[in-house]
């Protein structure tokens, strides 16, 4: 019998750990990873980058030399999915027949939504943690600010990491207070969420930082435009009525995030989710299989599983796609379940760090034996040294 044949779309961390657990289970299975980048990021430690604390060079590795044995590395484009016949089409025109999907070909980062962002994003003192180019420039800002009025933003709407539009807040604070100026300066966080942590328990913590940084945060609130060289951010805040108003500031510096939501390509086919404002791809939250295509699975960022978008939730999702592939190619029922598990390692100052782990209903899971609400420098260690390790030699890898 010929082996089945699986394409995977997108080599990020969701579909090389995919593909490294299937081989690791089966040799024989016949795998595709379809992506164009000839690049691989490790986006985890760009916070850790904007803050001067990690090598931007580091971040980035050559896919090739991740593509596990056994695997194939088809370097194109997936533009369009054709279910109905088991098929994907390339931007070369290509088209691939499979009897499994794995669908992971991350989030897209909307710039286009804040007006002027995209045009001054790099320069005029307006910088994103969110792009490899730019978050070196977090960190010159970070260091040559004299004192003034900071901005940092979050848009309306899920982001991969949510954590990272206010951890470099918390480092720059921090920075600041060493360097003897943050008296001298007025922060401002700018969010479109309406609390500062969705698990009470780790938003006491970061109640607590808010406040012994003086940072004013704005819950609520849509940023519409960034103009740079008029130093200035417009957003929409609600009134006591409910009723959006136009409103301004003047920034020094300005680390802003962009909203965000699925690639074109997946809100524009038959995986995408109809009733999801932003077109993530339509699974089981507890299996991740398609809701409408049984031999569809999908992971990562591009879901509309409602967990919080981390390569930690990734790690969980892996072998819950893995159990249940297989289980479809070999006629049986899936029975493996996630649970929602996701983590956000948030460092509140230099040397200190919060990890905030936590499932579906927004109940803590801490690995650990001990209170994780209590940032500490054992979890700093975790995030600046172990993690990065781990990524790139076990979980890409298939063995963790
Ligand atoms: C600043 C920042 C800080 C973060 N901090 C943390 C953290 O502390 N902890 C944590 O767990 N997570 C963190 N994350 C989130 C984490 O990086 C993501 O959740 C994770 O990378 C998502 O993996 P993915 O495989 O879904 O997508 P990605 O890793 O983004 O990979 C997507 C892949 O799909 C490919 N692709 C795109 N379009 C196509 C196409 N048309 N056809 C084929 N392939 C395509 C891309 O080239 C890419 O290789 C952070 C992210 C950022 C940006």
């Amino acid at each position: 019998m010929p082996a089945k044949k699986i394409i995977i779309v997108g080599g990020g961390n969701a579909g090389l750990s995919v593909a490294s657990q299937l081989l690791r289970k089966d040799k024989s299975l016949d795998i595709s990873i379809i992506d164009p980048s000839e690049n691989h990021y490790y986006q985890p430690a760009w916070t850790l980058v904007g803050a001067g604390v990690f090598d931007i060079n580091k971040t980035v590795r050559a896919e090739a030399d991740y593509i596990p044995h056994g695997a194939a590395w088809i370097r194109d484009a997936v533009e369009k999915f054709l279910p109905e016949e088991n098929k994907v089409v390339c931007k070369t025109g290509d088209v691939y027949q499979y009897d499994a999907l794995v669908v992971c070909p991350g989030i897209q980062l909307d710039w286009q939504k804040i007006k002027g962002f995209k045009e001054t994003l790099g320069k005029n003192s307006v910088t994103c943690n969110y792009s490899f180019d730019v978050a070196p420039y977090t960190w010159e800002l970070i260091k040559n600010f004299k004192g003034g009025t900071a901005v940092f933003t979050n848009p309306v709407g899920p982001v991969k990491c949510g954590g990272a539009p206010h951890k470099i807040m918390y480092l720059a604070c921090d920075y600041w207070r060493k360097q003897g100026i943050l008296d001298k300066c007025k922060v401002h966080f700018l969010s479109g969420a309406g609390v500062i942590f969705d698990v009470k328990e780790y938003a006491a913590t970061l109640t607590e930082i808010i406040k012994n940084n003086n940072i004013q945060p704005h819950f609520t609130v849509n940023v519409t435009e960034i103009d740079g060289v008029g130093k200035t951010v417009y957003y929409e805040e609600k009134d006591a009525a409910g009723i959006a108003m136009r409103k301004e500031m003047k920034f020094d510096m300005c680390h802003a995030v962009p909203p965000q939501s699925a690639p074109d390509f997946i809100k524009n086919s038959p995986l995408s989710d109809p009733n999801n404002p932003f077109g993530f791809v339509e699974v089981n939250k507890a299996t991740m299989q398609h809701s409408r295509f049984a031999n569809v699975f999908a992971l990562g960022d591009c879901t509309n599983a409602p967990a919080k978008k981390t390569g930690a939730a990734i790690r969980k999702q892996a072998p819950v796609v893995v159990t249940n592939l297989l289980a479809v190619l070999a006629n049986q029922p899936v029975i493996a379940q996630y649970d929602g598990y996701s983590a956000c390692p948030i460092p509140t100052q230099y040397g200190k760090l919060m990890l905030a782990e936590f499932d579906y209903s927004n109940t803590p899971k801490m690995t650990f034996p001990f209170d994780q609400v209590k940032p500490r420098w054992t979890m700093w260690i975790l995030k600046t040294k172990i993690l990065p390790w781990l990524y790139w030699n076990k979980i890409l890898k298939g063995t963790a």
